[in-house]
């Protein structure tokens, strides 16, 4: 509907949430509660729509609320932890270097999947504080193992768009650096396309303070935004992953594996280093390495370990075991 509000035009659509009496509450209070929560129910079906309460979605809001409320302690309680993922380079076939992945594991629930923690970590803005912990855990381990011998790796640590939003990320990286010892070289930021593709001088200069402190930023789930070409070749950003979506298709269809090679011929182009994410099997590989994709990362070599089981793996990798794999 079309309102005329002192002149301006007020688009207004109704989501109505529906509750039987008395099936769905004895008393008012509880009919009007869980009318809301129906009408929570269609505003998350695309709004201007319908929709009745039932039982299943008081249990969802119950376990969202009882999760966000786990979560906001769950860094002082020792909950979180890191696990790496190696990063195989195709061209020597050494370890470059490994994915820190956030894991909760909370002791009712046991562990609990990134997919539906880090949304509401990054809802209720925890993943502030949490991005940095991480950020900070990443940087000492990957300091630790240069000095007892694991040298030579570097680390590359996800960013949420609300830690890159909010405008001292750069100081807090040097800090981090600092705390940690770590050379800015072993440090590698990856962001997404939603948050650095807004065209405005703001997000080009936060880029450019981050790369002035010697760090790599790569750009993760690449072609599943709208990345304008012409922008990204302006940023300075070094390096492409890859989607996984496009690597587990590319060997069925034709498009996907169109879509992966021109990913990897623009990123030549642009002097960036390719990553493949999501390798799972020799096929995937083989191609990869055929269409000279630089980097690749993948349950084929390892699914993302704890820091110890990491140091174990890397200390009994034999890199001409990749190149055997494709035989
Ligand atoms: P991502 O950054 O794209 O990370 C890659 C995801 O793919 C990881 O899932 C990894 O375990 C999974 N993966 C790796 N190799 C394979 C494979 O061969 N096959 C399949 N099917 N999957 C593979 P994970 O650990 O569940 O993380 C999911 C997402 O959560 C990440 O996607 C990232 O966006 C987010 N995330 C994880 N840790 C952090 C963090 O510390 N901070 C922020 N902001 N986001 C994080
Ligand atoms: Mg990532
Ligand atoms: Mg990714």
């Amino acid at each position: 509907e079309v309102y005329m509000l002192k002149g301006t035009e007020v688009m207004a659509t109704a989501s109505v949430g529906v509750v039987a009496y008395p099936e769905d509450g004895e008393c008012a209070e509880n009919l009007l509660k869980n009318a809301e929560v129906a009408m929570y129910e269609a505003k998350k079906q695309g709004k201007n729509t319908v929709a009745f309460y039932t039982r299943e979605l008081n249990i969802q809001v119950e376990k969202r609320l009882s999760m966000e409320t786990r979560l906001h302690k769950a860094l002082s309680r020792g909950e979180f932890s890191l696990n790496y993922q190696p990063q195989v380079c195709l061209k020597t076939g050494l370890i470059i270097g490994m994915e820190a992945l956030l894991r909760w594991t909370t002791d009712t629930d046991g562990p609990v999947s990134p997919a539906q923690f880090i949304p509401i970590l990054e809802e209720t803005g925890l993943i502030m504080e949490v991005g940095e912990w991480v950020l900070h855990n990443a940087c000492c381990q990957c300091a630790e193992w240069e000095r007892n011998g694991l040298s030579g790796l570097r680390v590359s640590v996800n960013i949420s768009a609300l830690q890159f939003m909010r405008s001292d990320l750069d100081v807090t990286v040097r800090n981090v650096l600092q705390l940690s010892g770590l050379d800015p070289q072993k440090l590698c930021l990856e962001l997404t396309e939603s948050m650095i593709m807004i065209d405005s001088s703001r997000t080009m200069q936060k880029l450019e303070s981050l790369t002035q402190l010697g760090i790599t930023l790569s750009l993760d789930d690449f072609g599943t935004g709208y990345s304008s070409l012409e922008y990204l070749g302006r940023l300075p950003i070094r390096e492409l992953k890859i989607d996984q979506s496009f690597v587990r298709r590319m060997a069925n269809t034709k498009n996907d594996a169109a879509v992966v090679n021109t990913i990897i011929a623009m990123g030549h182009g642009l002097g960036m280093e390719l990553v493949a994410e999501g390798v799972e099997n020799k096929e995937q590989l083989g191609y990869l390495y055929g269409e000279k994709c630089g980097v690749v990362q993948g349950f084929l070599f390892s699914k993302p370990l704890p820091a110890n089981d990491f140091a174990g793996f890397c200390r009994g990798w034999i890199p001409e075991a990749v190149f055997n794999m494709m035989k």
